[in-house]
């Protein structure tokens, strides 16, 4: 008797542990990063009701955060998709813009810059050299790659949404070169070109879409805005109103072309085309582990920087987004199996209006002159210091002040003239504070939201010696509507988790882009190192 209890306790033991020792749930076969350059997050309330496919999907079926911001200042592309994909802010994960001024080389290096690879050209030569070797932690698909073996696909037309969705390796990173003459991947990723990239994009030359035109999808009645404003900046060959026809200037798909096309849908469909396309040649969540699929959509930004969020266009390019991401969702449903993948869906920043709409209503708006700020400098340096340049360079694309060597150095061991350079740059219009290096060295860790905006943004050796913020709806540009601002308009973008183990739901709390890798994470049973954000638990089943 005695021992038949003892047998019976030891296998309800045993039932027990093994209960215990399996995970909550099935991991997903595939972990599927989609960003939506320039996504402001009121996006969603101004047009979910034109949305009937991905958008609409990721909304109702899956979970929705609401306040979701970038806390810090270089709201710009490379810095966002290195938050989203590594989980740590610019700070730590070196990213500060897609751009800085290299002050060894004395030019400007482009975030992605690596002169130890060479790109390989998948439709055209070669050309250019990018890598993530700038990045300095890994990224989730780093960590799934590393530790599980994970496959690992991302492209984006931008080399750096592909490259730093991947980070330093992956089986396919892909991406088109500066002058959009032809896809590209480079050594640091592959040794030679990959036949299923190679495939695909000889079976869809962009150039099928010459001659093609941009309409629009809803009933005219739908549209908020009006389509012919005088203050949005189209590209050559085409003119503020619809229909924008692919017929470059010159009648054949040269350059001109490619640049249409790349301010359109039409090149988001296609990048949504190539990612389903690679998910099912390369078997994506069909092997014993995880995979991973980062997919950087780039049209909503081109446009936005054209037309601005209140046009025509960005409100039609939403809607055809919305059959883009729908029309690859139907094709992971297809070839990995619904509910067998997980989806985190977000932005690497927002958008400022047009400043002249915004002053047409009357509205505390325009754009900071930075020549003006450049002289302004000059003009209190030159009697202390001597005549000639002291400033090395000042980009509107980041707002980084960067003197030429030896300059700031004499700037600090005089207080008086430091105060005077400060208080020059601060009487532009449109600047809001000017913050020096020394002050961004350490992040605050509660108190002035700027300053700790400004110092979260800060790389050491690449953030220049001043970092000038600039007030809201003020942008330093010659673009008809920017980004990088540490302003709402710009930080503020939507969060969409759909899939294995995530709770559907609205979500209120303030969260960050940073999350996102961290809730991946621990949805595939891993922790990521050097995250600063942390699991959106309450949207974890
Ligand atoms: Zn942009």
């Amino acid at each position: 008797m005695r021992s038949r209890r003892t047998l019976v306790l030891f296998l309800l033991l045993g039932l027990f542990r093994t209960l215990h020792s399996q995970p909550a749930a099935a991991p997903p076969k595939l972990a599927v990063i989609i960003v939506v350059d320039q996504m402001r997050a009121d996006y969603i309330d101004r047009f979910q009701r034109d949305w009937s496919r991905g958008l609409k999907r990721l909304i109702t079926e899956g979970a929705w955060f609401r306040n979701a911001a970038y806390p810090y200042l270089g709201t710009v592309t490379c810095p966002g998709h290195a938050t989203i994909s590594t989980g740590a802010f610019p700070h730590v994960h070196g990213i500060p813009a897609n751009q800085w001024w290299d002050r060894k080389a004395g030019r400007q290096m482009v975030c992605t810059e690596d002169p130890s690879v060479t790109n390989l050209g998948y439709d055209g030569p070669g050309q250019e050299h990018n890598s993530g070797y700038r990045l300095e932690v890994p990224t989730f698909a780093d960590v799934m790659r590393t530790e599980r073996g994970a496959h690992v696909v991302t492209l984006s037309v931008k080399s750096r949404s592909a490259i730093m969705l991947a980070g330093h390796g992956g089986d396919a990173v892909t991406w088109m070169s500066e002058p959009l003459d032809t896809w590209l991947t480079s050594t640091a990723f592959a040794r030679a070109l990959v036949p299923e990239v190679k495939t695909f994009i000889a079976a869809n030359p962009v150039d099928a879409d010459f001659g093609k035109s941009w309409t629009r999808l809803l009933p005219a009645s739908r549209y908020r805005d009006p389509d012919d404003d005088q203050f949005e900046r189209p590209p050559p060959g085409w003119t503020q109103a619809f229909p924008h026809a692919f017929n470059g200037t010159a009648g054949k798909p040269d350059a001109s072309f490619r640049v249409q096309w790349d301010i359109s849908p039409f090149a988001d469909a296609y990048t949504g085309r190539m990612a389903a396309a690679l998910v099912e040649t390369m078997r994506l969540g069909r092997h014993d582990t995880t995979d991973v699929l980062g997919v950087s959509f780039s049209a909503t930004d081109r446009v936005g920087h054209k037309f601005g969020p209140r046009s025509q266009e960005i409100q039609d390019q939403l809607a055809r987004l919305d059959r883009t991401i729908g029309d690859l969702l139907d094709r992971l449903d297809a070839a990995v199996g619904k509910n067998q993948y997980v989806v985190a869906l977000s932005a690497d920043h927002g958008v400022t209006p047009i400043p002249e709409q915004l002053q047409r209503a009357q509205l505390d708006a325009g754009r900071v002159n930075t020549n003006d700020i450049v002289a302004r400098v000059e003009s209190k340096l030159g009697p202390a210091l001597g005549p000639g340049a002291h400033v090395a360079k000042l980009d509107g694309r980041d707002m980084n002040l960067y003197f030429l060597p030896g300059v700031y150095q004499k700037l600090v061991a005089s207080p008086a003239l430091l105060a005077d350079v400060v208080e020059a740059i601060e009487s532009v219009r449109g600047v809001r504070r000017v913050y020096r290096a020394e002050q961004l060295r350490s992040v605050p860790a509660a108190g002035d939201a700027w300053l700790r905006a400004a110092a979260l943004s800060y790389v050491e050796g690449r953030s220049g010696d001043m970092v000038i913020s600039v007030r809201p709806q003020w942008i330093s540009s010659a673009e008809a509507a920017t980004h990088q601002s540490a302003t709402s308009d710009d930080q503020r973008v939507p969060i969409l988790l759909m899939g294995t183990g995530i709770k559907p739901g609205r979500y209120d709390q303030s969260v960050t882009p940073a999350d996102i890798a961290p809730t991946l994470a621990k949805i595939c049973g891993l922790t990521l190192p050097n995250a600063e954000g942390g699991p959106l638990t309450a949207a974890l089943r």
